[in-house]
């Protein structure tokens, strides 16, 4: 696997020195924990990098022209591997979900033949001088024969191998994993710290993509397409409107399902969030609609509805029909105020 461009964001340099730090008496394992998009897989990458090569600059940074580098970058390193789920054909998926789908997928899960493909690399003396390193990410998904495995790895740590595990979901790890780990939490950069990344990365108006992914930089910069600003404009135009929406009129050209039930998810958080707690997460700008429509709103068929978002993205990746489908949602939002909502 190539490395795609380690990096270390300036809300991470401080930590960075800190691990720095740590190179002359390495733990057998970290554990990168935090938030999805604030950065996690590109340290950890920037810290493998950092590792392998043989003249690192002075702050530890790789540097980029050693031979351990250009195999890096070509995605040929004899003694890196970075662990995630992989692409599945039939039946070869151990975690017993049932049906084996035909198509080729991504699996859920890290499986156990994964982890023990990993034999083949710490059992050989290394290729350079000494050091392996394995990232493997992220961690949740390691199915439960898969993190055994890796325990028992872990237990036993292999000589000059330097494992960097990474998740978003701390709390889903074996507490055996976790105790073998040296963890570490990634720092969530504030808002204005993200503002000015986004910024500089060419955004004109960063504060739309912040908003709309829950204030992360990295998703911010991912979901901040024309596309997605479309979209989002196009369903909240219509969910405005509270009870009065014309769930028959909306229209959904794009057909990305998925989409669809991410912005409604976040529309009725904040709905809720507003109802309960006074505040917004995803959509500020439309706070004082949200105000307006909440007054009319049903909070148990709400709570309800939710649940059923939920259950609708879990579905996401092959609906039928999508634009029955959403018709069908938009007609159960209209019935979530029961009386018409003042504008
Ligand atoms: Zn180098």
């Amino acid at each position: 696997m190539a490395l795609d461009k380690p990096a270390i964001f300036p809300w991470q340099s401080a930590l960075w020195q800190r691990l720095m730090g740590m190179r002359d008496r390495l733990p057998h394992a970290f554990l990168l924990h935090g938030r999805q998009g604030v950065g996690k897989l590109a340290f950890a990458q920037a810290m493998a990098a950092s590792l392998l090569c043989e003249s690192p600059q002075p702050d530890g940074v790789a540097c980029g022209a050693c031979l351990s580098c250009g195999w890096l970058a070509q995605g040929n390193h004899p003694d890196f591997r970075q662990v995630e789920p992989e692409d599945r054909s039939e039946g070869d998926d151990e975690a017993g979900e049932g049906s084996a789908p035909k198509a080729k997928k991504k699996s859920r899960f890290i499986t156990v033949d994964q982890i023990r493909a990993l034999g083949d690399l710490v059992g050989l003396s290394s290729h350079r001088h000494g050091l392996r390193v394995i990232i493997l990410q992220p961690a949740e998904t390691l199915n439960a024969n898969a993190a055994n495995a890796l325990l028992k790895v872990l237990e036993e740590p292999p000589p000059a191998t330097a494992f960097i595990l990474l998740t978003h979901q701390l709390q889903r790890l074996l507490p055996t994993i976790l105790s073998r780990c040296h963890k570490v939490a990634m720092p969530v950069p504030n808002k204005d710290e993200s503002l000015a990344w986004l910024r500089a990365q060419g955004l004109a108006d960063p504060a739309f993509g912040l908003a709309f992914t829950g204030g992360t930089p990295l998703a911010a910069l991912e979901a901040d397409t024309v596309e997605v600003r479309e979209e989002v404009e196009s369903l909240t135009q219509h969910l405005k409107k509270g009870g009065r929406i014309d769930a028959l009129s909306v229209g959904w050209a794009r057909g990305d399902f998925a989409t669809a039930i991410d912005i409604l998810q976040k529309w009725m958080y904040d709905l809720s969030s507003l109802i309960l707690a006074g505040s917004v997460r995803y959509f500020p700008e439309h706070q004082s609609t949200l105000q307006g429509i909440a007054k009319s709103v049903d909070l148990p068929r709400l709570l309800d509805f939710q649940r059923t978002l939920a259950e609708a993205r879990a579905q996401a990746s092959h609906p039928l029909n999508v634009e029955l489908q959403l018709e069908a949602l938009l007609l159960r939002y209209a019935q979530l105020f029961p009386s018409p909502a003042r504008p």
